[in-house]
């Protein structure tokens, strides 16, 4: 997958959460590319964040690791606090964390329920509050970009498209859509973008099961036109567009990196 070089976020400061594997990993090497430095929070795996760090270093970016459980208020408030004081100010937040914990309907226990819906949903409040008080705080500085900051909210195909023994999942990202929105209404003349982006079927840990085996590749393959599963750069390119000044005009939209998942590919033939 090419690599976009253009330095389009030199000068900005962007806090990635989950930002030490999959399509957190690639936004990471992605905005570093583009001049930005990143910050790569974590919970589990310090390891993993700590090597992206050190290639980001490596490479001549500059990139920090920061531990946090996005759904716990105050290590979401300590994270942003140290991030601040490290680099005097944030950019660019992606709220990209996110879990699944599957059940059938009639068997998914609250725990299911309540963590999917507190990593996926409740992390993005957490975060976003954080990162629009300290736009807020700032203000635009015309010389860093034409907004006062920029929120990506990761979200998924399942914002809009229902799934069966998935129920939690899909409730949290299509809450996520609405969240976007209204906070994208309210702080829009606050000069501060609020964007999501929705991925189809990225490979990455999260979905391994649906494309570690070829049978389940192809299966997989049946719902997606563009007949590849996606990369984790595929994100990694749209968030740099979403958080540089080329987009200065978008706010409260989803994009859907999907590779047509969207399109309701049985009807090509069906229907
Ligand atoms: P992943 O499992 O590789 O990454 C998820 C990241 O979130 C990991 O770094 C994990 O440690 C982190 N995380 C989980 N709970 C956390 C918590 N409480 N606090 C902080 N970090 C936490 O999977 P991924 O595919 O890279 O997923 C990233 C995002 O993309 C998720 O929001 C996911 O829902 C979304 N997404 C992925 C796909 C896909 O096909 N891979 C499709 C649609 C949406």
């Amino acid at each position: 997958m090419p690599l976009i070089t253009e330095k389009v976020l030199v000068g900005q400061r962007a806090l990635i959460t989950g930002g030490n594997s999959g399509i957190g990993a690639a936004v990471a090497r992605a905005m570093a590319t583009a001049g930005a430095k990143v910050a790569i929070n974590y919970v589990s795996n310090a390891d993993a964040a700590r090597v992206l760090v050190n290639e980001i270093r490596v490479a001549g970016g500059d990139a920090l690791a920061v531990e946090a459980d996005v759904s716990r208020e105050d290590q979401v408030q300590e994270m942003f606090q140290s991030v601040i004081q490290t680099w005097g100010s944030l950019d660019i937040l992606v709220a990209n964390a996110g879990i699944q914990w599957d059940a059938p309907f009639t068997e998914m226990t609250l725990d299911q329920w309540d963590k999917v819906l507190a990593v996926n949903l409740t992390g993005q409040f957490l975060c976003a509050r954080e990162a629009v008080q300290e736009f807020l705080r700032r203000g635009v500085v015309p010389e860093v970009s034409c907004a006062a900051g920029k929120i990506i909210c990761m979200s998924s195909v399942h914002d809009i498209v229902p799934w069966a023994g998935h129920v939690n999942y899909a409730a949290s990202k299509g809450g996520l859509l609405m969240f976007m929105k209204s906070v994208a209404q309210e702080v829009a003349h606050q000069k501060i973008r609020v964007n999501g982006i929705s991925p189809g079927a990225i490979r990455t840990p999260i979905n391994r099961a649906a494309w570690e085996t070829p049978d389940a590749e192809a299966d997989l393959l049946k719902l997606i036109p563009y007949e590849r599963v996606g990369d984790p750069m595929d994100i990694g390119h749209a968030a740099v567009w979403l958080a540089s000044d080329a987009s200065d005009y978008v706010t409260g939209t989803t994009v859907y990196v999907d590779g047509g998942m969207t399109l309701y590919p049985g009807f090509r033939e069906g229907g």
